[in-house]
């Protein structure tokens, strides 16, 4: 099964990859982490997009596309892959396409900014296990440290009131047409990104079956 998943920053896509990928055993790709990854070793690739990253626009898309390109090509994406963050413009998702023929579906998950600028502010992640956790909504058992690794939690960045309205804006010109590009395609799985974690979760796999 290959999967893309399209929402605004914090609409839950990270956190709803993780459920998918325990389930249906798939490759989890995101190419956030990946240029996350990058920045902090301080790689070439890493210097080229943390600027851009930090103030909430897109890197190019010859270059996530060479990187996805390369990625999607390794073993354990052999059954099947769940890509997070990619594609976030409609050139990406027909890029996509011409690699791997079409997508299974495309997981939409629509939230209203206002409440997206709110978690955007709250969230903390785990820079080793990647989980996500929110101050408000999904604080972690012990204030600032990880529940699954024991790490010291962070917050990303690119997740503050300015940045998060950028990447906002971003996600309205860039991604949202993403959402007719897949509809049209008759691969689109739209869900209401307030019900909660467990129902859209729920819902996904009702979805996409066993
Ligand atoms: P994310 O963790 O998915 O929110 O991604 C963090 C940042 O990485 C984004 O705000 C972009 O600057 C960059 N990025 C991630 N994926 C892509 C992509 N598919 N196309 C362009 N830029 C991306």
């Amino acid at each position: 099964m290959k999967l893309v998943l399209i929402g605004a920053p914090a609409a839950g896509k990270g956190t709803q990859a993780r459920k998918l990928i325990d389930k249906y055993k798939l490759a989890y790709i995101s190419t956030g982490d990946m240029l996350r990854e990058e920045v902090s070793k301080g790689t070439d690739l890493g210097l080229k997009v943390k600027s851009v990253m930090a103030s909430g626009g897109l890197v190019s898309d010859d270059l996530i596309i060479a990187i996805v390109k390369e990625r999607i090509k390794a073993d354990d994406c052999k059954n099947g892959f769940i890509l997070d963050g990619f594609p976030r413009t409609v050139v990406q998702a027909e890029k996509l396409d011409e690699l791997i023929e079409h997508i299974d579906k495309a997981i939409y998950i629509d939230c209203p900014d206002e409440i997206l600028l709110e978690r955007i502010t709250a969230r903390q992640t785990c820079p080793k296990c990647g989980a996500s956790y929110n101050k408000i909504s999904v604080p972690s058992k012990v204030e600032g440290i990880c529940d699954v690794c024991g790490e010291h939690l962070t917050q990303r960045k690119d997740d503050t009131v300015e940045a998060g309205k950028a990447r906002l804006e971003t996600f309205h010109n860039q991604s949202e047409p993403l959402v007719d590009y897949y509809k049209k395609q008759g691969r689109l799985f739209d869900v209401d990104g307030t019900m909660g974690i467990d129902k859209i979760t729920e819902a996904i796999f009702a979805e996409l079956g066993d």
